[in-house]
């Protein structure tokens, strides 16, 4: 689960990690009474749940009460990246001497967080490691050596600095590695991490992701997870009322399967036959007649979508439901966008007999059936 902003920033400021004095207001006389709480000029910033806000234009300066006015009005109500701006951080501006990057993310094939730190932030990090990865150092720790304040000074000297910023730097990156523990976070990073002109260090973007098979134990997001389902989508709050997972594409090729490792095979393979998926939607396992039915119809309802592929694996799932569930669908919405069907496992037979009696073809193999959605999507 991603944290907004703010809510990281407040992590950070319990934390002792430097953030700047800022307030959140939601509606522009709010920011008003910022800008003069913060004795301006102030940065005014979208609390929205994507990256690189600064160049979609998310984040503004004001000097003045009344620009802090105008620019929240704007701001509020508009959509960065097709998000909807509920929430403005209102932030005494910084005079920047310099922009780091620091973070912790997990490293999976080293069963260990890994330390990353760059002299270049301020920009994209990912853009960094391709064009210049020497200036990205990187610090992987055993769980069983434990991360040590060592640690955080040798990369702070990895990346140049000396004497008392390298001490200012490495407790930053000492506590952003505390912090990422206590919250079981799967990535946490300051980027920029701003050098003031006066010499001080301080976080001035902050962003951090919990792992969500953790999050019982972070109980006190409850109340922001459901704010932040203000954050979907229409069609991925429709999927995650029926308890399905539904990511959006830009292709052209809608594709339903249960299970994510299935799901993820099924998109490759159709991007290896010249197709695009225009979304995708995990009915989980299990899935009911009522499910498939539902997980249809919104993959039915994007414009874009040109043909469907559906490829279940029956295990728990029993094939004979989910061709029923299809059926349904195709009985309550007329669609005449055609579909391909593979259906395996538990009880495919019977299922397989339901399709055909319905005029429906399914497929025995994977690639037999994504090749179909591929053709029936070109018309
Ligand atoms: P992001 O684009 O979503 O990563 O948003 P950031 O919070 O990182 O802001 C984008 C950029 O705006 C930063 O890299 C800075 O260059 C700039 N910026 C943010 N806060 C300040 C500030 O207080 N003072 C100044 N001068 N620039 C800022
Ligand atoms: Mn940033």
């Amino acid at each position: 689960m991603k944290l907004f902003e703010y809510e990281a920033k407040q992590i950070f400021r319990e934390n002792k990690i430097p953030v700047p004095k800022g307030v959140l207001v939601s509606t522009p006389d709010e920011a008003v009474t910022a800008f003069h709480a913060l004795n301006g000029p102030v940065v005014v910033k979208s609390q929205v749940l994507v990256g690189g806000r600064g160049k979609a234009g998310g984040i503004r300066f004001a000097d003045s009460a009344e620009q802090a006015r105008q620019i929240s009005s704007e701001l509020l109500g508009s959509t960065i990246k097709g998000v909807t701006v509920h929430k403005l951080l209102i932030e005494e501006k910084l005079s920047i001497a310099k922009e780091l990057y620091v973070g912790f993310t997990v490293d999976r094939s080293a069963r260990s967080y890994v330390a990353l730190a760059s002299s270049e932030g301020g920009v994209d990090i990912e853009e960094v490691a391709m064009r210049a990865p020497s200036k990205i150092a990187r610090l992987t720790v055993p769980p069983e050596e434990g991360f040590h304040e060592f640690h955080a000074r040798l990369l702070a000297h990895r990346i140049g600095y000396k004497g008392e910023k390298q001490a200012a730097l490495s407790s930053i990156i000492y506590q952003l590695l505390q912090i990422a523990m206590k919250y079981d976070a799967e990535l946490i990073e300051i980027n920029p991490l701003v050098g003031t002109t006066e010499g001080k260090m301080v976080a001035a973007d902050a962003r951090l992701l919990i792992d969500d098979n953790a999050l019982f134990r972070h109980k006190d997001f409850e109340r922001s997870i459901l704010e932040r389902e203000g954050e979907l989508s229409p069609l991925e709050k429709e999927a995650k009322r029926f308890d399905m997972a539904y990511v959006d594409l830009d292709g052209e090729i809608g594709i339903i399967g249960n299970g994510a490792g299935l799901v993820m095979a099924t998109l490759d393979l159709v991007t290896l036959y010249g197709g695009r998926p225009a979304n995708f939607l995990d009915v989980g396992g299990g899935a009911s007649a009522e499910t498939v039915k539902q997980g249809l119809k919104i993959i039915f309802t994007k414009p874009a979508v040109k043909s469907v592929c559906i490829n279940i694996m029956g295990g728990i799932t029993q094939c004979d439901v989910v061709a029923t569930g299809i059926l349904d669908a195709l009985k309550e919405t007329k669609t005449r966008i055609p579909i391909a069907i593979r259906l395996m496992g538990t009880r495919e037979e019977v299922g397989r007999r339901i399709l055909k009696g319905a005029n429906i073809k399914s497929y025995d193999s994977m690639e037999d059936v994504v090749r179909n959605a591929v053709k029936l999507a070109r018309g």
